[in-house]
């Protein structure tokens, strides 16, 4: 089990994170969500043990997680650590950075957990293709297999598909998050993408001003978003009488006193999101067909 307890970090002049608690158990999957610049690579490098905390304690298990004044190698043995930014050999194979953790005493075993990891991350057919020649997604993919080569205890992703593109996202959101489980690898992941978590987390934070505003579980604050921020986590979403209803939970019907006039209609696949005015507001909802700019819709509530 990872214990946070009560982190507070700034860099030179500004404070970063203040009082910051909670639990992650062996296992688990927790997903940091905020916005850009609310602290959350931070918090993933503290975890790691990158710099020194201005108070409070991290603890694996018993052991307590240091920073670089009591530490000569930054990162514990059983956690790994996958940067924004991520550290590989360029002039080296896919393979080779894969199994850079790996012992060279049985090449055997050595190789087959490489296929493994390739399969994974679905980078099979790039086995012998140099690092530098991947795009920048390949990259990333190639980040994380070795970061789970050695089957860490707990597995730190720092926006782990954000250069990966929709095409592959889907799958490999799947195949990595499986074997974590599988495997009862702790992560954390630090996201801005609801798909991450809402079928990946046990349980998300949110971080704002510092502070943690929400932590629970992925359902619960999709159901009872206390805040606009959370709210717009989830996507687009409308504040009728002091309440938070998300843009499909408005539906059309013959008659209602939530009257709203069409602006424009936005094809999205398989509904329309339309935007409308209801009493001078911007309003959104979502509709099976395109309305006309002009007409009037009326609404319910439907949760
Ligand atoms: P996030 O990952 O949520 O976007 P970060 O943890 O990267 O947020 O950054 C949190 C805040 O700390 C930002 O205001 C950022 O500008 C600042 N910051 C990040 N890294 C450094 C650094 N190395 N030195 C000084 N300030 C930093
Ligand atoms: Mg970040």
């Amino acid at each position: 089990m990872l214990q946070v307890k009560k982190i507070s970090f700034r860099y030179k002049r500004k404070t970063v994170l203040n009082n910051i608690s909670f639990i992650v158990k062996a296992g688990e999957h927790l997903s940091i969500i905020g916005e850009s610049g609310s602290g959350k690579s931070t918090l993933l490098k503290l975890l790691y043990g990158t710099y020194d905390l201005d108070k409070g304690h991290i603890f694996w298990k018993d052991e307590d997680i240091l920073g670089p004044k009591h530490n000569l190698i930054i990162g514990p043995e059983f956690m790994k650590y996958v940067a924004q930014e991520f550290d590989l050999m360029p002039f080296t194979t896919v393979a080779e950075n894969i199994g850079t953790f790996l012992s060279n005493f049985y090449p055997e075993e050595k190789q087959e957990r490489i296929n493994e990891l390739l399969e994974v991350v679905e980078l099979v057919a790039y086995k012998d293709v140099k690092v530098k020649e991947l795009s920048g997604g390949q990259k990333q993919r190639v980040a994380l297999a070795k970061a789970i080569a050695r089957q860490p205890e707990i597995i730190l992703l720092d926006e782990p598909f954000s250069h990966i593109d929709n095409f592959k996202k889907q799958s490999l959101r799947r195949s990595l998050f499986k074997y974590l489980k599988e495997k009862n690898i702790s992560c954390i992941v630090a996201t801005h993408d609801k798909d991450d978590v809402l079928s990946f987390s046990d349980n998300m934070i949110v971080l704002h001003n510092t502070k943690i505003i929400a932590n629970n579980t992925p359902k619960h604050l999709y159901n009872n978003p206390e805040n606009k921020l959370i709210a717009s986590f989830f996507g687009e979403f409308n504040e009728i009488n002091s309440k938070f209803v998300y843009a499909n939970q408005l539906k059309v019907v013959d008659h209602s006193n939530l009257k709203a006039i069409v602006k424009q209609s936005y094809y999205k696949g398989h509904y329309y999101l339309i935007e409308a005015s209801l009493n001078g507001k911007t309003i959104f909802f979502e509709h099976d067909i395109q309305l006309k700019k002009g007409n009037n819709a009326f609404l319910n509530h439907v949760s």
